[in-house]
């Protein structure tokens, strides 16, 4: 085991963690650790654009954008925070600029802006051009700018290293924690897949930028190491999961595969079509139709589906048509998506309509924090040195659906607050001792698994895990299917307890780190299950059919997911509607609620 000290350890090398490493690093010793090269990060993946109201061609303003975000977010959105964001979303694009981001231009050599779903003038008057842009490469561009920024400013990484357990000085997960008591990170235990050594890192500050979870669903736009670690990391230590039950399902993945086809090729004019070549976003949402935020507009999409429109041979799939752009347009505007309809599917964009279908995209819940980037343990308290920002975090700009290119904006904008907060907390902040033996548990995990004789194979598992979800969790769901996945993933749960590998060298394991990575995957799931079975309304991305209407007297409030031991009586603050237990073999699931921060806008009927 080495150790290692820093005052400043940053989880993750995407979008979030980079932006915080340049904050940090600049101010106190800062490390970086991915178990990833930090340009294979998912958000190098991102393809369509971030938004900051620049009125670069069109009129508009931050208030607007603020709006759009807390209705497209059907009310569950944080008000303070969303606000937050839409006005630093200038300044964070330009910082983009100033960094090199080669963004594309206007005619008078401005950035240039297009339309996306949910983002329009005037409080829902007509669609508005607020994303900016490189090609369909956005978030390729910024992960790279933000690289090379790091290499610049020296910024350590530990590259390949898997962080697999949070430490702090109070055993939150035991449930005896009395509300107000001051609870402090003392750092992170990680694993190197090049050495097969643990590494523990003491350091002042932690902050988690770990990303999404989408490998808990089959079809997805998501990368395969999008696992949730963060997530489940803090899930398990005892720290509260956020509004898990709400998973973003794009409208547009390619059918049968989930590869994403970016919202911005409806930006840029494409228009979805069912088997009889209706446009029928027009009956779902007459006045911005195909740019409808992503909750409605796949929704409508399975709706057709549903009802026997859909196209293909199978009937299980619409059209997304770009027949009537120019090819030169296409090219200019959307090279990459256009490529993988080739690639994958055999057709060629600029004659035949591409066929898609809804993927499991983005998780809008995450670990609870504040507007400074701070992780809270519940309605109130945070943790003192501990922080997190990005997909893996739940401030909640996103509510119970997020907008298109507000992601890449939420990253920029909290990577830097969390960055920033992390390091003046570390500049003064004192070391906290490490427990005694850190990476025992650990250790005992991956030691279990990896010499363990004939068992549960991963791959069964988690494909078991990903059906089940696809089933009963997606764009529609009831008490019943839910009912259903959440007995298989208990049946999944008890067999992962048997889970082996077949690798079972010390080096470069990537099997061992998957068997663990599942491990990730159902606590991530069951969150996401229970969270949804509980909540009987629906809003947002999350849609009961059993009970259509969104019900703001009983559910207008975050759910905060608690794992807590079988003989604990700790009881969050969750009041009414959210008075939920579940119990699994050996803990419980507790639910609990925290309110929602309403500022200028009081919740309306949601209609476009
Ligand atoms: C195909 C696709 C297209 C998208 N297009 C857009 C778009 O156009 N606009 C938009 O706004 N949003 C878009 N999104 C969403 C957006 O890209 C992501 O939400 C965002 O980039 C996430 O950034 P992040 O920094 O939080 O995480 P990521 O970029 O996913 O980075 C996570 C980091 O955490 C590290 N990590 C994870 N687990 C561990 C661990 N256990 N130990 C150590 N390190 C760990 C990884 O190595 C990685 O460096 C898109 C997403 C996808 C999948």
């Amino acid at each position: 085991m080495q150790t290692h000290q820093y005052d400043v350890v940053i989880v993750g090398a995407g979008g979030a963690g980079m932006r915080a490493a340049l904050e940090a690093s600049t101010r106190v010793r800062t490390a970086v650790i991915t178990k990833l090269y930090p340009t294979r990060s998912h958000t190098g993946a991102a393809q369509g654009g971030m938004c900051a109201a620049l009125a670069n061609v069109e009129e508009d303003n931050w208030e607007w954008h603020t709006f759009d975000t807390v209705k497209g977010g059907d009310y569950l959105v944080d008000q303070d925070a969303a606000e937050v964001m839409a006005k630093e979303a200038i300044d964070a694009v330009l910082d983009l600029e100033k960094m090199g981001l080669p963004f594309n231009r206007t005619p008078e050599g401005r950035i240039d802006q297009r339309r996306f779903g949910g983002h329009t003038r005037n409080h829902g008057e007509a669609a508005v051009r607020r994303s900016c842009y490189a090609a369909d490469r956005t978030g390729h561009m910024i992960l790279q700018t933000l690289y090379q920024q790091c290499v610049k400013n020296d910024v350590e990484f530990f590259n390949e290293f898997y962080v697999l357990d949070l430490l702090v000085d109070h055993d939150l997960a035991a449930g005896d924690v009395a509300d107000g008591e001051e609870v402090n990170v003392s750092g992170v235990v990680a694993y190197e897949l090049a050495t097969g050594q643990i590494h523990v890192f003491q350091a002042k500050a932690v902050v988690f930028a770990t990303g999404g979870a989408g490998k808990i669903y089959k079809t997805t736009s998501n990368a395969h190491t999008l696992t949730g670690d963060g997530m489940a990391l803090a899930y398990r230590r005892g720290i509260p999961l956020e509004d898990m039950e709400f998973f973003q399902f794009h409208p547009t993945g390619l059918a049968g595969l989930g590869i994403l086809l970016s919202e911005a090729a409806r930006g840029e004019g494409g228009i979805l079509r069912n088997a009889d070549g209706e446009r029928f976003m027009e009956r779902y949402a007459p006045t911005i139709k195909d740019l409808a935020p992503r909750d409605i507009v796949a929704r409508s999409m399975a709706n057709e589906v549903r009802e026997g429109r859909g196209a293909g041979p199978n009937k299980d799939y619409v059209l997304l048509d770009l027949t009537h752009l120019e090819p030169a347009h296409i090219d200019a505007k959307l090279p990459d998506i256009t490529e993988f309809a080739r690639t994958y599917l055999g057709i060629e964009p600029y004659t035949e309509p591409v066929p898609v279908y809804p993927t499991a995209h983005y998780a809008m819940g995450g670990i609870p924090t504040n507007i400074e980037g701070e992780v809270l343990r519940n309605e109130t308290d945070v943790i003192r040195g501990l922080y997190a920002a990005g997909e893996v975090a739940c401030v909640s700009v996103h509510g119970s659906n997020r907008l298109g290119t507000n992601s890449l904006l939420d990253i920029n904008v909290f990577g830097k607050r969390a960055g920033r907060s992390a390091a003046a907390y570390a500049a003064t902040a004192p070391f906290v001792e490490l427990p005694d033996a850190p990476a025992t548990t650990v250790e005992a995990e991956l030691e279990t698994i990896r010499t363990r004789g004939d068992g549960e194979r991963v791959a069964d598992i988690r494909r078991a895990l990903q059906e089940t979800m696809d089933a009963n969790a997606q764009v529609f769901r009831t008490q019943e299917s839910l009912t259903q996945a959440l007995a298989d993933l208990k049946s999944l749960r008890k067999r992962y307890q048997a889970v082996s590998v077949q690798d079972k060298s010390r080096t470069f394991n990537t099997d061992l780190l998957e068997a663990v990575e599942l491990g990730f995957l159902l606590d991530i799931a069951e969150t996401v299950v229970v969270g949804a079975l509980n909540r009987a309304e629906s809003r947002g991305g999350h849609f009961r059919e059993d009970y259509p209407n969104r019900d703001d007297e009983r559910f207008m409030r975050h759910t905060m997911a608690y794992r807590r031991p079988l003989a604990s009586a700790d009881k969050p603050a969750g009041d009414g509607a959210f008075d939920h237990t579940e119990v699994f073999d050996d803990y419980q699931l507790v639910l609990g609620s925290k309110s929602v921060t309403v500022t200028r806008y009081q919740p309306m009927e949601r209609k476009y």
